[in-house]
Formats: C-alpha cells, sequence, structure tokens
C-alpha cells in the first residue's frame, strides 16, 4: 500500500509544498514542532534512511541544504536542526527543524499553525528557494 507521504507526491492528499525537483519533494510538517518545521522526502518511497544508496542519500543531502538556507532567510530562529526518525511514516523523510533551544528537537511540545499561517509559511520558504 502506499505510504502517505507518496500520495502527497501524487497530489492524493494535500500538503504546504515548499520545494520540488525531479526526485525529491518538500513540504511543512502538519504538527510541527516549530514553525518553519518541514520535511524532504524522496519521491521514491523507501523505508529507510540508509536503505537508500549512497548516490541518492547524498542527492537527498544535497536537496535539503538548499530548503535547510531557504528556510533559514525566511524563519528568525538560532539555527536549523536536522534529523530523521521515521517511526510514525515508514518513507524516509528529513526534519529541518527552524530551532531556538533544545527542546524544539524534542518533539513534545507542538505549535499549532492556521491554514492561513501553513500557506504563508510555505510560501516565504518556497520564494527563497535558489
Ligand atoms: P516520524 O516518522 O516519527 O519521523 O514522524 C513523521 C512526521 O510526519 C511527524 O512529524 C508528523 O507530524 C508528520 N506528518 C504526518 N502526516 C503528515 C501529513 N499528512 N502532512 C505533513 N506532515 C505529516
Amino acid at each position: 500500500m502506499a505510504s502517505i507521504f507518496t500520495k502527497i507526491v501524487s497530489g492524493e492528499i494535500p500538503s504546504y509544498k515548499v520545494a520540488e525537483n525531479e526526485e525529491f519533494y518538500a513540504f511543512l510538517d502538519i504538527n510541527p514542532n516549530a514553525k518553519g518545521h518541514t520535511l524532504v522526502i524522496p519521491k521514491k518511497e523507501e523505508n529507510k534512511l540508509f536503505d537508500l544508496s549512497k548516490e541518492e542519500y547524498n542527492r537527498l543531502m544535497d536537496f535539503s541544504y538548499d530548503v535547510a538556507k531557504a528556510i533559514e532567510k525566511t524563519i528568525p530562529c538560532e539555527r536549523i536542526g536536522m534529523s530523521v526518525i521515521g517511526l510514525e511514516v515508514p518513507h524516509v523523510h528529513v526534519h529541518l527543524i527552524p530551532i531556538n533551544e533544545m527542546d524544539d528537537m524534542r518533539f513534545t511540545r507542538k505549535a499549532k499553525l492556521s491554514n492561513e499561517e501553513f500557506v504563508s509559511l510555505a510560501e516565504g520558504i518556497a520564494a527563497n528557494f535558489a
């Protein structure tokens, strides 16, 4: 069965898209740790990060770098934190999170955003994506 993220790539499930190329897709996390929390995924469905080939892994990190730069330009923050977990959704995804303190990386304190805020954040990051 297709993963929820494969359904996002196909457009079957809506998302707040921030960037895309032929191989990867970046969109806002729907239950963000902080404003601008973004997920970067390979369009090809793969469960675990280290099941990607080294070449795919390197291209994913390269794309994530450009997305992180766009987030940094858009959201005032101390730095961008990066994490890969995948216990909830078995489709490789890199969390890019604008952080100001360690708690922003703990996945326990969540930001509540309106649809308008999600749209405006996604548009802002997309506009800064090189
Ligand atoms: P994990 O698999 O533990 O790395 O976490 C999966 C992440 O995907 C969580 O941060 C969720 O909030 C996020 N998530 C789940 N469904 C969606 C969705 N439909 N759109 C955006 N983010 C999602």
